[in-house]
């Protein structure tokens, strides 16, 4: 497989750019290969500048779940593109993606758009803090919520209660506020209330945690949360990033019929384009600048180009609502190659057309189960998919995104593909 203009591209990049790369992630570190700069996409194929064409299962993390290039997205698109960029001023276009949203998450009777879902976290953070006025927050090891500030947090080593930023730059008074608890764990929850009465503000936690490679909440875990929140006077907030319109049109929280306060949206909520929404209830979400106290603003918030993608996005995935389960069915197949071919050398987590493979023969159930896994086995698997045009996560704690422009023979062809890797291992 040619990689020429890759590699040279990389080299340029790493001179102005730092790592080469705008998000550290797509830098190929973890899995030591040079990341495949990418040129055009169809479908449920990428084709990156040295001509390679792979099945793409990255799917730009999430937001595409109609595929690549989808024709009506596209078509839409277009059209805006000739009526302006961006005015600074209030569209028709808002109000239709507001009220999309709202219908297919009813928790979300009032909506604010942001620019990405960093953002969304960011701002619900606030808002919770200021309905509540209350400080402290409590998040889950494991879980990622965006780069702000006070949420780059996972906690040292069995201290669950001193919260040590894992990004240097961010002073530690800012996350003295931020409480760390066990992803599964119901009584690393009930401790951190007990030592903390009355200055919790919120919960947030990812309702399917994708960001330490997927793992399920364990039966009754979202339902405790909303439980132990409602008791405490404190908010409940699903960050539903990944989950919202992909797990199910109503996200994570239809699918497990709970009802937070406060949800956060970003991927799928775009179409492709650079957008995040948060709300929730109204009278909370009332607390927000103009009409309330707590502030926050946006000058593309909004921006009609990024709400039409999300919006016909959003009216294409609630035409056909079948999408859901031929996604499922799909994952279903590649859950099935591995689970074959590995037997229990790993551990396949799988919801929907969320999937990862770890290499651990633990049950991965929170983040220190997540981390047994073998990096350097994920890395061998992973360059075995690329040199075989299969386009994968670079990375053992992302997860698999399929779409609905994912073919039948696509998938068998990774199925065969994800077996000969695996095989091609020493376990
Ligand atoms: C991706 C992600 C974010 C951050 O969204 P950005 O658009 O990258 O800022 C926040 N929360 C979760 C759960 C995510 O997966």
């Amino acid at each position: 497989m040619k990689t020429i203009r890759s590699e040279q591209l990389f080299e340029s990049a790493k001179k102005r750019i730092p790592g080469g790369v705008n998000s550290p992630v797509r830098a190929f570190y973890a899995v030591d290969r040079t990341p495949r700069f990418m040129d055009t996409a169809k479908g449920d194929r990428i084709v990156d500048v040295d001509g390679n064409e792979y099945i793409d299962y990255v799917c730009s993390w999430g937001p595409g779940i109609l595929g690549h290039a989808h024709k009506r997205v596209i078509d839409k698109v277009k059209e805006a593109c000739d009526k302006g960029l961006t005015y600074g001023a209030p569209t028709e276009k808002e109000v239709l993606l507001a009220n999309l949203i709202s219908e297919l998450i009813p928790s979300m009777e009032v909506n604010r758009l942001v620019s990405s879902g960093t953002e969304a976290v960011m701002s619900a953070i606030r808002v919770a803090r200021g309905y509540t006025k209350r400080d402290k927050i409590i998040k889950f090891r494991g879980c990622y919520h965006g780069h702000s500030d006070s949420l780059l947090v996972k906690a040292g080593s069995g201290a669950m209660t001193t919260s040590v930023p894992d990004s240097a730059g961010v002073p530690a008074d800012d996350t003295k506020n931020t409480l760390v608890a066990e992803y599964n764990d119901i009584s690393s929850v009930e401790a951190l209330f007990k030592e903390n009465p009355e200055t919790i503000a919120a919960v947030i936690v990812e309702p399917v945690a994708a960001n330490m490679g997927v793992v399920l909440p364990k039966p009754g875990f979202l339902k405790f949360l909303r439980e132990i929140t409602k008791k405490h006077g404190s908010l409940l907030i699903f960050d539903e990033v990944i989950t919202g319109f992909r797990l199910s049109l109503g996200g994570a929280q239809e699918y497990y019929q709970i009802k937070p306060d406060l949800t956060t949206l970003g991927k799928i909520v775009g179409g492709g384009m650079p957008i995040g929404a948060y709300g929730g209830r109204r009278d909370i979400m009332q607390m927000i600048s103009p009409d309330g106290p707590v502030y926050q603003a946006g000058t593309l918030s909004g921006n009609p180009i990024a709400t039409t993608a999300g919006i016909e996005t959003l009216k294409i995935l609630k035409e056909d609502p079948e999408i859901y389960k031929r996604l499922e069915e799909k994952t279903k197949k590649l859950e099935q190659a591995v689970k074959e071919a590995a037997g229990d050398h790993v551990c396949v987590n799988r919801i929907g057309s969320l999937m990862s493979v770890f290499f651990t023969k633990e049950k991965v159930v929170d983040y220190e189960s997540a981390v047994t896994s073998d990096i350097h086995q994920y890395a061998k698997y992973f360059g075995y998919l690329l040199d075989h045009n299969i386009y994968t996560a670079p990375s053992q704690f992302e997860a698999m995104f399929l779409s609905d422009a994912h073919t039948k023979e696509d998938i068998e062809m990774t199925c065969k593909m994800m077996g000969d890797a695996l095989c091609s291992l020493e376990f």
